[in-house]
């Protein structure tokens, strides 16, 4: 019997088989991430402090390294049987295209209308705050996968969601922002003059079309000025990782049905939530020293930060209203040059894979642009599915692995993350197709200055 008649197309998990917990790879981790700071105090983030800003249970989560099983709610487990199991795809057409030895797979977490994996972790933290009698909650969207998925969330428990969306992305993006009013969301271009930090960065930046960092800084304050509202955030903090281990915890599930240990394991990374969810119940054989992966990190090089980055404190957000979190990171002021991928601009990185990267438990590289829409246009005409330009970046970088393999002649079992799809991409896709599209990496000068503006935290 041929490879090819063993393992099908497409393996997916019965209803009784899928995950009924997440699992929390901090608890496996020797090196602990560093702790939350109080950016006036600079001493650990209490639950109390935290509780001001998040939702109780959420805080719970986000404190807790060493219980291994978070129970998923029957809710949440419910949301997620309308669209999960996500696939997990055997790329046979894209591995006979390539012509290599190598077996790839791929996660699809596209699969759903919001088009990423953003909705694993929406429904979970809109379920919390429901749980917790509150009105409603805030954030902030920067391409806008995150907020169109916290609008589901919120449209499904009958919560109000109130969007902060970047200017540039509000104003380019008018189908997101649709999507997300019609889930019933608020939309507000930031930066804004309905928060006192919205205002003062449109007096200090007269026609600036925004930042994630300073969108994250007006749906904190929006938060914790108003009764009955929290502030959720789509990615980097270690809850979101937790929630989105259902990626990984499937991928193994029916990795395992066939006997399939991969070698090596992709993801792109921005804030980290996607890579950190796949790679998760691996990581955690390879902690506790039962099995050995090559984990691989792709960031874009325009926002190198694991790559080029420092592993110290950093604010989270422009306005410097967060708590400081320790994490490879650009500086909070580094403004990355107009790159397409949306989802990957963000100046820093979760603090878990930030430590797993500093322990030498995964590597990273970086990949400009203008290769990595080369690879989506090739996948999307071989695999038929137009991908996002974020996924992208982990697409490029399987289809260089699966290429050594064909020199080495080596058989590897590859596996990567393919977070989402790409329809509201097509400007984007738009510039390539001109011929452009142009890749612009910053050089040390401009990272040594983004990062002179780290706060002094000695520890
Ligand atoms: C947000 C997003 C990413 C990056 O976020 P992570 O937290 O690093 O996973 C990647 N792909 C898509 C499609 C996204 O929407």
């Amino acid at each position: 019997m041929t490879d090819t008649q063993k393992i099908p197309y497409k393996i997916y998990l019965e209803e009784h088989e899928m995950p009924k917990q997440w699992y929390n790879v901090r608890a496996d981790m020797k090196n602990k991430p560093a702790p939350l700071l109080n950016p006036g105090t600079l001493k650990p983030m209490t639950a109390e402090e935290l509780g001001h800003v998040f939702c109780d249970e959420l805080v719970k989560q986000e404190l807790d390294d060493t219980t291994a099983y978070f129970d998923i709610p029957q809710e949440i487990q419910d949301f997620y049987k309308m669209y999960r199991p996500s696939p997990l795809v055997r790329a046979y057409c894209l591995e006979k295209a390539l012509d290599t030895p190598a077996k790839i797979y791929y996660k699809f977490e596209g699969n759903n209308t919001s088009g990423s994996h953003k909705l694993n972790s929406a429904i979970a933290q809109a379920y919390y705050a429901k749980q917790q009698g509150l009105k409603g909650v805030t954030t902030e969207t920067g391409a806008g996968q995150w907020g169109t998925a916290l609008s589901m969330a919120c449209a499904y428990l009958g919560l109000d969601c109130n969007v902060y969306m970047v200017k540039c992305s509000y104003e380019q993006k008018p189908f997101r922002r649709e999507v997300m009013r019609t889930y019933g969301a608020n939309v507000t271009p930031s930066p804004s003059d309905t928060t006192n930090v919205g205002r003062q960065i449109l007096e200090k930046f007269p026609g600036t079309t925004g930042s994630l960092g300073c969108a994250i800084s007006e749906a904190v304050e929006a938060a914790t000025s108003r009764e009955g509202y929290r502030y959720v955030l789509g990615s980097v903090l270690t809850q979101v990782l937790l929630h989105q281990s259902i990626i990984g915890l499937e991928t193994k599930a029916a990795l395992d049905k066939y006997n399939i240990t991969p070698d090596i394991i992709i993801g792109c990374a921005g804030g980290g939530s996607n890579l950190g969810g796949l790679i998760s119940p691996f990581m955690g054989e390879q902690l506790r020293g039962e099995k050995k992966y090559r984990f691989i990190a792709v960031e874009p090089a325009s926002c190198p930060s694991l790559t080029r980055g420092k592993y110290a404190y950093d604010f989270c957000d422009t306005g410097m209203v967060c708590p400081l979190a320790k994490m490879y990171t650009l500086g909070s002021g580094f403004i990355p040059s107009a790159n397409h991928a949306g989802g990957l601009r963000y100046h820093g990185m979760s603090s878990v894979l930030s430590q797993l990267y500093d322990d030498k438990m995964m590597e990273a590289v970086s990949v400009e642009q203008t290769s990595v829409f080369e690879a989506a246009t090739k996948f999307a005409r071989i695999e038929g599915i137009l991908p996002a330009p974020e996924s992208s970046h982990a697409i490029k970088v399987a289809m260089d692995e699966a290429m050594k393999c064909k020199e080495t002649g080596e058989e590897k079992t590859i596996v990567f993350g393919l977070t989402g799809t790409g329809y509201f991409d097509m400007v984007a896709y738009g510039k390539f197709n001109d011929g452009d599209m142009s890749d612009y990496i910053p050089t040390d000068a401009d990272i040594q200055k983004s990062l002179s503006g780290l706060p002094e935290v000695n520890l």
